[in-house]
């Protein structure tokens, strides 16, 4: 094990600036003359000034940990980031990258790609890390290479965006026998596997039984990347395989089994409604109330949820899309900071780990602990009452209104589901029409009014937006780090100390997508506005393309789909 220390500094300092190297050979020569001391000044100069910059270790190069980087422009920062993956992957076209739409080298981009031009010394290493030792300050990271040569690395910040793991539910036979649809590599293993199973059953020896075992295809998981790639897959079938492989095609069979009553619960009725049916249409058979209780290397078995009833499933290809779990490393650094009961690792409202100092978490593998309104009841009141006459006056209630807001947003949130423009219509809820302008609130009626508003919380969704959108807000708190440092106070006036020196974040949704197949999409905007179907479809085309995260990627994502579209999905065996 070794630490990345003063020394490999100082190397990489002599490699960076060869005058530096020049210097220290004109000293050592001359045996130390004025030039020769004039130049080795120099690094300690240097040096000095990058030994005063604050590290910051980033876990992770996924949506939170590249959003982060991207964003983070303060150069008093001197930044390591370490990830087993050296690139980026735009998950979102990942369902396409299995049948071939877009390959896989189109949606990703080297993070050093993506660092490079920054004004932020940023350096990369490819490894894991396997502890986090927060008392001293230090990552444990093992090289994705050599899982013998381990190494270790201090930090001042440790930004944590390791994203989470496939949750197989210890379903037994799922780890062995299931293929996942998490990163690239399993894409391209899902691409190979079902070229294989068509290849196989078309094989001149092989039983009627067996070539329709191998061309019953399943997805566990109805949710939106379960759905997705049922939707690719049928596309892939129903638009090329079938031409190429004729002799087989009528006995292609796509299954989408889900838990629950219905795919798509996260989205509006109306879209669930439209996939199930379309999925009907399609021949793609839905099975809902159906929970995988067993799978071995040919077969599934599900347990109907209402009925009890256990059955068998003859599959060739069975891929499990049902949810994420906590990867091992951060169950381990939630127990040693206190974090037994949870499930994933806690933060505050400003990312930063509960129980811990300059630690943060962000995407996939944290959760914000929204604090209550309830819980600073007395003392929101107390700050709000301006002039200590014991009530609040509608105008200082309004006042403290935009703070508590700031501070709390599930109270907009709320204001926002109940349609209320403001204080009066809060008041009228709890006080009926005697609600006044001119009221004056006791506390116990201040507490009334808020007293629903903390039910509007709710866990955000591990979802690329949730994850990107706290990367740039960290990397804003951390471009800004320096001036708040000097000025404690931020936007929160009611709170003068402690933590409050920015903004906390707040996700702003910007709607999602559902591709169901055959050029139509399912869009929930913003405001509950619903759309499906071909315009969607070109919503979701233009959406995607925008957010690539560089010119490279945009192009060859773009290109893919015009070659789609004009010759057709590849089906070599590659
Ligand atoms: P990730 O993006 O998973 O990144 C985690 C990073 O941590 C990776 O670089 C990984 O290599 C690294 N890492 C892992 N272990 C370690 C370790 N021990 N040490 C250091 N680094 C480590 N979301 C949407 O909003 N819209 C969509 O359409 C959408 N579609 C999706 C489709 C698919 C197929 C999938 C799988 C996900 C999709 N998501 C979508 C969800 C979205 O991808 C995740 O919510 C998002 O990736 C979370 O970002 P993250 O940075 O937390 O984690």
């Amino acid at each position: 094990m070794r630490t990345i220390n003063l020394y490999e500094r100082f190397s990489r300092r002599f490699r960076e600036r060869p005058y530096l190297s020049v210097a220290l050979f004109v000293t050592s020569v001359s045996g130390g003359g004025l030039v020769a001391y004039s130049e080795a000044n120099k690094p300690d100069e240097l040096l000095a000034a990058d030994i005063k910059k604050k590290r910051v270790v980033v876990l992770g190069t996924g949506w939170a940990g590249t959003s982060f980087l991207r964003n983070l422009k303060n150069p008093s920062y001197d930044v390591q980031v370490i990830s087993p993956r050296n690139y980026f992957a735009f998950t979102p076209l990942l369902p396409s990258v299995t049948v071939g739409t877009v390959e896989a080298r189109s949606v990703v981009e080297p993070i050093r790609n993506i660092v490079r031009k920054k004004n932020v010394n940023v350096d990369y290493f490819e490894a894991e890390c396997f502890k986090i030792d927060a008392q001293n300050k230090k990552v444990y990271c093992r090289s994705t290479k050599n899982q013998e040569e381990e190494f270790v690395v201090d930090y001042d910040y440790l930004v944590v965006a390791m994203g989470a793991r496939v949750n197989t539910f210890n379903t037994p036979g799922v780890e062995e026998n299931c293929l996942y649809l998490k990163e690239v590599e399993d894409a391209q293993k899902i691409r190979r596997k079902v070229i294989d199973c068509f290849e196989k059953a078309n094989l001149p020896n092989i039983s009627d039984e067996e070539r329709k075992r191998m061309l019953q295809f399943v997805v566990v998981g109805g949710g939106p990347t379960g759905v997705e790639f049922a939707a690719e897959l049928h596309d892939f079938v129903s638009e090329d395989l079938v031409k190429l492989y004729p002799a087989v095609k009528g006995l292609v069979k796509i299954s989408l089994l889900e838990a629950t009553d219905h795919i798509l619960n996260m989205f509006d009725k109306r879209i669930t409604t439209f996939a199930e049916e379309k999925f009907h249409r399609d021949g793609i058979d839905l099975k809902t109330g159906s929970m995988v209780v067993k799978v071995t290397d040919k077969e599934i078995s599900t347990k109907e949820r209402k009925s009890g009833e256990v059955s068998t499933i003859p599959y060739g290809m069975a891929v499990w899309s049902t949810g994420i779990a906590t990867r091992p490393v951060v169950m381990d650094f939630m127990k040693q900071i206190g974090q037994v009961n949870r499930r994933v690792l806690a933060t505050d409202e400003w990312l930063r780990v509960e129980g811990t100092n300059n630690i943060y978490a962000l995407g996939d593998c944290a959760t914000i602990n929204q604090r209550k309104v309830m819980e600073d009841i007395s003392a929101i009141f107390k700050k709000a009452d301006q002039d200590n006459s014991g009530t609040l006056t509608v105008k200082e209630f309004q006042g403290a209104l935009n703070d508590i807001c700031d501070r709390y947003p599930q109270v907009s949130l709320y204001l926002k589901n109940k349609n209320m423009s403001g204080i009066v219509d809060l008041l009228k809820e709890s006080k009926g029409d005697a609600a006044k302008e001119s009221a004056a609130l006791s506390i116990e009626e201040f507490k009334k009014a808020l007293s629903q508003v903390d039910s509007q919380m709710k866990n955000l969704p591990a979802t690329a937006q949730v994850a990107a959108q706290q990367g740039s807000y960290l990397a804003d708190c951390f471009n800004r780090m320096d001036e708040c440092e000097k000025k404690p106070e931020g936007p929160i006036r009611f709170r003068e100390s402690g933590r409050h020196r920015f903004r906390p974040f707040r996700y702003k949704h910007l709607g999602q997508f559902a591709p169901l197949g055959g050029e139509q999409t399912a869009a929930q905007l913003p405001g509950d506005w619903v759309s499906i179907g071909h315009s969607s479809q070109w919503l979701w085309y233009s959406v995607y393309a925008s957010k690539q995260v560089s010119w490279r990627t945009r192009s060859l994502v773009v290109s893919d789909w015009i070659r789609r579209f004009i010759f057709g999905r590849d089906s070599s065996q590659i």
